[in-house]
């Protein structure tokens, strides 16, 4: 398993330079990620950036530098976006509790299309686009009624809060002519995500497009574009393999030539957050004090679940290490299980549970965690015991851009209005007897 192109004399000159904890994004291996794929993948589909996997603009700039185009699921995420410079044509925006605001955001913007969950959604965007005076270009996320194996978190073809049933679309004629200020234009579905299969990429983009193609034909509109999803995963526990971009691409490759021939005027795309981010991504902590504690050996270090609370394990029950190691030296001691625990005062807080790191850890060391570029701060407790958000940097070329500066006190404090309350508080009265 690779871990980012950096040298661990750089790793530690960029940690002496920007502080700890701190997130390193090498943009060269991003650059290769996105091109590694998008080089070998039919162009007739075009790729997505969910930034929901790592909202920094800065890793979303690169990336549409490269090509990519943007999803997104909220305001912020699509200020986001133009603010990389996406155009609004090449964003999608997503989610299954989106607000009116957010509704009127996309359209005023012009985005390429919303996607809708709901029923309910559809209103809404509806009457949105009445009282804008405007046509709202809807794709329809379908919960299909089936599912295909292989997936770390099934999302789709299982009671869901996202999308629409598929039996409760095609039960539905009128559909298309019941809302006049919504143009019913796609079809989106999203199996899963970490899928490390490439059968399962293959038969869930097979299975999607038959899908988008009952949908249409059964609701009546023109299939303007149809979003396979994706759900792409990286390795990052022991026995995990990466796919394999060769065998995926030479598999998928003629599924979407099929359907492009036989659908010229549709556009394709297909969603990928931790796919492009993960690898480049290196969480760099910093060893505060090392203990034991009942024959175990803790490395307390200066960040830990508030900042990666993926290296907890993804959800799953079994404790499973992401990749780690000592950076700032080279160590002969023997490898001998640490548990790598945060700042946070709860046992939770473990980034790490025996983890094969030299016997001599001291204060002072550096520990990286890699792959971590997806997921990492943006799906964390940041705000637990207000340590507030880590530095961010992104490497590019023989640049070191600091790309997001750490919280800091008042940052956090700043939103928060302190209501002195000490004189409306009465004091207890002195004991005296009750008169009614
Ligand atoms: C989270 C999500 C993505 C991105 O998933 P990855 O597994 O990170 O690629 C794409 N589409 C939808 C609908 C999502 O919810």
């Amino acid at each position: 398993m690779a871990a980012s192109g950096r040298t661990p004399a750089e790793v530690t000159e960029l940690a002496a330079r920007f502080g700890t904890p701190l997130y390193l994004y090498d943009g060269d291996v991003l650059t290769a990620q996105f091109r590694g794929l998008r080089d070998r993948l039919d162009p007739a589909i075009d790729i997505y950036y969910s930034l929901k996997a790592n909202p920094n603009v800065s890793v979303c700039g690169l990336l549409h530098t490269l090509g990519a185009k943007a999803e997104v699921s909220s305001l912020t995420e699509l200020r986001t976006a133009l603010t990389a410079r996406v155009a609004p044509q090449d964003i999608l925006f997503l989610g299954p509790g989106k607000s009116r605001e957010e509704i009127v955001e996309c359209l005023t913007q012009g985005v390429r299309a919303i996607i809708c969950e709901s029923f309910g959604e559809l209103e809404l965007i509806d009457d949105v686009a009445r009282d804008l005076g405007t046509t709202a270009k809807v794709v329809l996320r379908v919960n299909p009624s089936f599912t295909v194996k292989g997936s770390g978190l099934t999302m789709g073809g299982k009671p869901r809060q996202f999308g629409i049933d598929e039996a409760q679309l095609l039960a539905d004629p009128t559909l298309a002519s019941r809302f006049g200020a919504v143009a019913l234009m796609g079809v989106q579905a999203y199996m899963g995500t970490r899928i490390l299969t490439e059968e399962t990429i293959v038969e869930n983009t097979r299975r999607i497009f038959d899908l988008a193609e009952r949908v249409a034909a059964f609701l009546g509109f023109d299939l303007e574009l149809v979003d396979v999803g994706g759900g792409l995963g990286v390795a990052y526990f022991e026995r995990e393999r990466d796919l394999d971009v060769e065998v995926l691409t030479e598999t998928l490759n003629p599924v979407i030539a099929a359907f492009a021939a036989a659908h010229p005027g549709t556009s394709l795309a297909m969603e990928l957050g931790r796919y492009l981010v993960a690898t480049c991504g290196t969480y760099v902590t910093r060893v505060r004090f090392v203990k034991e504690s009942m024959d175990e050996r803790f490395a307390v270090a200066d960040g830990g679940t508030n900042h990666h609370m993926a290296a907890v394990g993804i959800g799953s029950f079994v404790k499973r290490n992401f990749p780690m190691r000592l950076v700032n030296r080279v160590s002969l001691a023997e490898n001998v299980p640490w548990n790598v625990t945060g700042p946070l005062c709860t046992p939770n807080d473990t980034i790490g549970k025996a983890v094969a790191l030299p016997e001599d850890l001291v204060p002072g060391d550096l520990v990286a965690v890699d792959r971590s570029g997806a997921y990492g701060v943006t799906a964390s407790p940041v705000h637990f015991l207000s340590h507030g958000y880590p530095a961010e940097v992104l490497l590019h070329g023989d640049e070191a851009l600091l790309v997001r500066r750490r919280d800091r006190v008042e940052d956090l404090l700043g939103p928060q209005v302190f209501h002195d309350l000490s004189a409306e508080v009465s004091r207890p009265e002195p004991a005296s007897p009750v008169s009614l």
